[in-house]
């Protein structure tokens, strides 16, 4: 018989989603169980939020503490956590001005804003974006306009006006859409639901300049390949440029539902003003515990350090199923958001992952996205190879 939960979910549950067999209940570390007791090794982080893993007790007191202390409070008025939290994440994103949402969809949705405003403000009449083909940047009308994959596009049309598209690490693509209409250049740092493509240092810095002569905004998307799964705090920070406004979300909550925008002084000073943008729950006290917390923990594990350590191990054993699996492609991505391109359909894989007791997801048409809690040591990578190898074999 069918497990009593997923039938009671897909009778109540809009059916956008086409969910894997299993209910899980609860987590320990790298571990999730499902309502029957068996265990999961997790490679999925609740695709890239769960930077802690499950469990982690600091963050758990953390929060238990600020739901017995305030939950909300609003915009109209400050609150503790907020200030603190935006202080924190300016610091560790070295942008200027932090603007708090509750997903990641939202922040993409404030820095288009922001960019469509910083150019009525300077009254250039501006308003086009060029953004990248394979791109993700959520499910609104806003964040869809940009997605660079068709599909998620053409039920929804008619979408933003001005919107185009160029080829993902092609400088001359991006030149050739250029004009005196560009507002801003959308990407992400590292592609995700795309299939695991880091920009390439030369690319960004290319776009980079191309925003700098042009009086045009880089937005750089960070909610995938953010909050240290790169090797950094935000992937950009090792390619030698700054965008002018970034958005982040997933893991700077580690569950708790938060996302955010922010962005540099001087686009700040001619940007969002009252009255422009808001949020009734942004920016509240039990999301800001969990950012500032999630923080904290960091800096104190040093998992950033930890990311860079770990990550050559996870490439090496991953290049080791390409050498020993025809069905294995290639690897790609860094740090701890990697992808293991293959020739089988992914879907059959994930599939054949889960009953061997692995959570892994895919990323664009052919790739496994290997995105684990950053906590993961060897010891679960290994474990991960086996399990992965039978599930391609
Ligand atoms: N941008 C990127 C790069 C993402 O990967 C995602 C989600 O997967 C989003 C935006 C949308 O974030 P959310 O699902 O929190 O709205």
């Amino acid at each position: 018989m069918e497990n009593q939960y997923i039938q009671d979910t897909e009778q109540g549950l809009l059916k956008t989603y086409n969910r894997f067999p299993v209910v899980l209940d609860h987590g320990e570390g790298m571990y999730l169980y499902d309502t029957d007791g068996k265990k999961y090794l997790d490679f999925a982080a609740g695709i890239a939020v769960c930077g802690l893993g499950y469990g982690n007790q600091e963050f758990g007191n953390a929060i238990k503490s600020q739901v017995d202390k305030l939950l909300h409070t609003s915009n109209l008025y400050y609150n503790t956590t907020c200030g603190e939290a935006a202080k924190e994440l300016k610091r560790i994103s070295q942008m200027d001005r932090v603007f708090f949402t509750n997903s990641g969809t939202e922040a993409v949705e404030g820095a288009l804003k922001a960019a469509r405003k910083y150019a009525y403000e300077k009254k250039s009449g501006r308003y086009e974006f060029i953004a990248m083909e394979d791109a993700f940047h959520g499910r609104s009308i806003g964040a869809v306009s940009v997605t660079g994959h068709k599909e998620y596009r053409e039920p929804f049309e008619p979408m933003l006006p001005g919107v185009s598209f160029a080829t993902f690490n092609d400088l001359d693509s991006v030149k050739a859409l250029v004009n005196e209409k560009t507002c801003a250049i959308i990407m992400e740092t590292i592609q995700g639901e795309g299939g695991i493509n880091p920009a390439t240092p030369e690319f960004l810095n290319g776009v980079r300049k191309i925003c700098d002569e042009n009086d045009i905004l880089l937005i750089l998307d960070e909610i995938q390949c953010g909050m240290g799964r790169s090797g950094s705090y935000f992937a950009w920070q090792q390619m030698g440029v700054k965008p002018d406004i970034m958005t982040m979300a997933k893991a700077i909550g580690n569950g708790i539902p938060v996302g955010a925008f922010a962005m540099t002084e001087k686009v700040a000073q001619h940007s969002l003003k009252p009255g422009d943008h808001g949020t009734t729950y942004g920016g509240n006290p039990l999301a800001c515990m969990a950012v500032k917390t999630v923080i904290d923990i960091f800096e104190k594990e040093d998992l950033i350090g930890h990311v860079n350590e770990i990550a050559p191990y996870l490439t090496e054993k991953l290049e080791e199923v390409v050498s020993e699996f025809d069905c294995a492609v290639k690897v790609k991505g860094k740090g701890l958001i990697q992808g293991l391109q293959i020739t089988k359909p992914t879907g059959e894989v994930t599939k054949k992952a889960l009953e061997e007791g692995l959570l892994i997801i895919s990323a664009g048409q052919n790739v496994l996205r290997v995105i684990p809690p950053l906590i993961v040591e060897k010891e679960h990578i290994d474990e991960m190879i086996e399990k992965l190898k039978k599930a391609l074999a």
